[in-house]
Parts: C-alpha cells; structure tokens; sequence
C-alpha cells in the first residue's frame, strides 16, 4: 500500500490568489501559460486528474493541500468527490483575524482534516497565543492533525513568478514546536521533509514530543547543508530517533503535467533500502502510517 502524505492542489484560486498577492492581475490561464504548466480547472476536474495520476502510478491515498489560505473549499469539493482517495489539509495564517473560525469550519463543516502552519511566511511565532487558538481549534476534532513547515522554506512558484517571499527563517525552529506539541499531546504533528535542514532540532524535538511525526517529502536537497549527509543517513537517524511509526513518505507532488513525482519516491526507496530498513517497517513508513492518522471515513 502506498499513500502519499504530501501533495499540493493547484487549484485555480491558488493561482488567481498568487496574481493578486503579486499585484500582477494575470488570469489563471496566462500565470499557466507562463509557468508551463497546465491549466487545472474546476476544483472537480483537478481531483479526477489526480485520481487517474493515482490509479497510474498505484498510489492508494494521498494529501492534498490548499495551499494558499483561503482554498480549503477547493480542497473540499477534491474530498467530497473522491472521500476514499484525498485527505484535505489546508493552509491556514494564524495572524489572520477569522483564523480561528476558517480551521473550525475547513474542519467541522468542509470535511478537511490538517491545518497547515508557515511560520516562516505568515511571520507568526509558534509560541505565539494566536497559533495556540487555532491548534485548539484543530485539536478539539478528533482525527484531525497540525502540520507545520520549520527549517528552509523555498517556494519554488512564488520564485517562477517572482512574488515577494520576505520568509523569516528563523521562526521556522522545530524548537519552538515543543511547547505547542506538548500542551496537545493527543494531536498528531507533522513536521515535513524532516524539517527541511533542521534535521537534529527535528530529532530533538520528536525525541522530546512523542506527537510529533516527520514527512519525507521532496528532493530533500537540503542535505547539501552539511557535509556527509545522505538520503540513506536522514532515514537511519530518524528510524533511531522516531522509529517506524512516525515517519510519513511523501513526495511534495503539486502540478500538470508533472504530475505525481515518481523520481522522489525511487529515490527514498533505495534509500531506506540502503538504510536495511525491514519490509514491515517500510509498509509503515509508505501506507500504513498515514492509514492510521487518517483512516477513510465511514
Ligand atoms: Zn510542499
């Protein structure tokens, strides 16, 4: 079984809402023309492209995230068509004044399940009483979990685009989850791409917050930050520090007609491979994991 805990939608709010952030005022379809990428459509028509992408490359389950704040509705309409094939996540900036009252109703009324945190971006503390409401929010919803990026945060469309990206790394500490991890110890954490350059603070905080989970989604280049890390090593260490079981394979797959990224999944394949990680630990690691946390809703 494989599931993939990490995946963008691209819906065409998440394109007109990047126009708008640039102040360019391009259509969806001329931002489309000059990335290169397809035109997604209707929220409806982008999850049965998906779906197909899915059945192609034996995907069972996959995220998907709204990936702007604002989209969960594009999300939604993903999930309420395809409810045994997308796990809504969402993308949520807790300094904004109805934070609290969009991941209530993303959650309780639009079916969506992980909020989504960019500190780095949205230039809110994680141990700010702000992000603190809104994970109670999250929290108070059984089945729910928090993701939130920490460590380098590149985002490789806003670049294309040339958007103003003024990210304050620093606020992107997996230290400074503990608190918050720690005051929900029944919510799931996830931390992605095993916090994106920041792998010991990561381990540290997961050794200290058992709640707290990693994905190991993306090219991982971040590797290149010290020397001698490897694929195969980020995988041995995290299997020592968090065991099987709080691992989440993911790819950060996000467009057409790219589609859903087959080179990133060979590659941690043959890593955890080269890291003698067992095939009962695998199964957890690529399906089993993320089937636990988000199981298909009755
Ligand atoms: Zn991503």
């Amino acid at each position: 079984m494989l599931n993939d805990a990490h995946c963008h939608f691209f819906s065409s709010q998440f394109f007109s809402t990047l126009s708008r952030q640039g102040g360019r005022g391009d259509s969806v379809a001329s931002l489309c023309q000059e990335l290169q990428w397809d035109d997604p459509g209707s929220p409806e028509s982008l999850a049965d492209r998906w779906v197909q992408e899915l059945d192609t490359q034996g995907v069972a389950r996959s995220a998907l995230i709204a990936s702007v704040p604002g989209d969960e509705a594009s999300v939604a309409a993903a999930i309420s068509r395809h409810p045994g094939r997308f796990v809504g996540f969402f993308m949520i900036d807790p300094g904004a004044a109805d934070a609290v009252d969009r991941a209530t109703n993303a959650i309780a009324t639009q079916g969506l399940r992980v909020a989504c945190l960019f500190p780095a971006m949205h230039h809110v503390a994680l141990t700010d009483p702000r992000v603190e409401r809104v994970v109670a929010a999250v929290a108070a919803h059984p089945g729910t979990a928090l993701f939130v990026h920490c460590g380098v945060l590149s985002v490789g469309v806003r670049k294309k685009l040339g958007l103003p990206s003024r990210f304050d790394l620093s606020l992107g500490d997996p230290l400074s989850l503990t608190p918050l991890a720690l005051a929900f110890p029944s919510l799931p954490f996830i931390v992605p791409h095993f916090g994106a350059g920041m792998l010991r603070e990561t381990m540290m905080a997961a050794d200290a917050c058992p709640n707290i989970h990693v994905d190991t989604s993306s090219s991982n280049s971040w590797i290149r930050y010290a020397p001698g890390w490897t694929l195969q090593g980020v995988f041995s260490t995290a299997m020592s520090v968090l065991g099987p079981s709080r691992i989440l394979f993911g790819t950060d797959s996000s467009y057409f007609p790219r589609g859903w990224q087959r080179g990133v999944y060979e590659s941690q394949k043959a890593a955890v491979t080269a890291a003698k990680i067992n095939a009962s630990d695998q199964g957890l690691i690529f399906g089993e994991n993320f089937e636990r946390l988000f199981p298909i809703k009755a």
